[in-house]
């Protein structure tokens, strides 16, 4: 299956508070690779979950343009930009959110398009393949940060979406438990696009492609391996090329 492109042209994002500005983005001109696993990496403030509202449409810019595929973000209908998000992206945030009095599988079952036999099959389906039928019947209460995040991670894939766009999955996770999440992550690259935002390198050693940000601004592109072997990378993607 072919997946449209995330992009941004020029996409420069200002936070007005009196008279200071506070620029989240500075002219980001980025084009991600479609089927892949793409890591955005940078400090505090770098303006990483800027820049993943805004390739989703969560996030308007104040100058620039953002794009999926032929779907330019500034020029579409508020209704059309929720009905993509719905219908072709899944999110996973910092913090696990789950109804608390509704089991692991009927959380799940929630990102279904459509409630069913066919949407109970699949999340079934999705605990399996994730390793973990012995959560379905839990309640959130019950299960560990981890398992919490796990749960999250099936339900982001229930209406099969063409990108998962996580930010910072891991942040409340020790190292053991953030790489499980982001392995599970990683695997839906055959499916669609995975993008993760996350300060941590060592949770990016299986990237593809990995973004990396300063100060609003995009240092470069590097990819996991090279995060791993040479940490001096982020140092050096000064010269890297900031478009594949
Ligand atoms: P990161 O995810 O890399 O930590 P952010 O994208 O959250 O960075 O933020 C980038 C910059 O924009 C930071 O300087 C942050 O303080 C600022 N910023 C983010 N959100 C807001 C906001 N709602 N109001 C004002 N400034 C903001
Ligand atoms: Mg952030």
């Amino acid at each position: 299956m072919s997946i449209a492109r995330l992009s941004t042209q020029n996409a420069s994002l200002i936070y007005t508070d009196g008279t200071r500005r506070t620029f989240a983005l500075r002219d980001v001109s980025v084009e991600l690779p479609s089927n892949k696993f793409v890591g955005i990496m940078g400090p505090s403030g770098s303006g990483k979950s800027s820049l993943l509202y805004v390739l989703s449409g969560l996030k308007s810019l104040t100058e620039g343009t953002a794009s999926f595929g032929s779907f330019e973000y500034r020029s579409a209908a508020q209704k059309d930009i929720v009905a993509l998000r719905r219908n072709k992206f899944g999110f996973v945030f910092q913090q696990p959110y789950l109804l608390s009095w509704q089991t692991a599988f009927e959380n799940v079952l929630m990102g279904a398009p459509k409630l069913g036999k066919e949407a109970e099959e699949d999340a079934r389906r999705f605990f399996c393949d994730l390793g973990i039928e012995s959560l379905a019947n839990k309640l959130p209460p019950q299960l560990s940060g981890g398992e919490k995040q796990r749960v999250c991670v099936a339900r982001a894939m229930m209406n099969r979406p063409e990108v998962i766009f996580a930010d910072e999955p891991t942040a409340s996770l020790d190292h053991a438990n953030g790489r499980t999440v982001v392995d599970l992550l990683a695997r839906y690259r055959t499916s669609g696009t995975v993008v993760v935002v996350t300060h941590d390198p060592e949770m990016l050693g299986d990237a593809d492609n990995v973004l990396l940000m300063r100060d609003g601004g995009v240092q470069g592109w590097s990819d996991g391996q090279n995060l791993q072997s040479s940490p001096n990378t982020i140092l050096s993607a000064h010269d890297a090329p900031s478009r594949l």
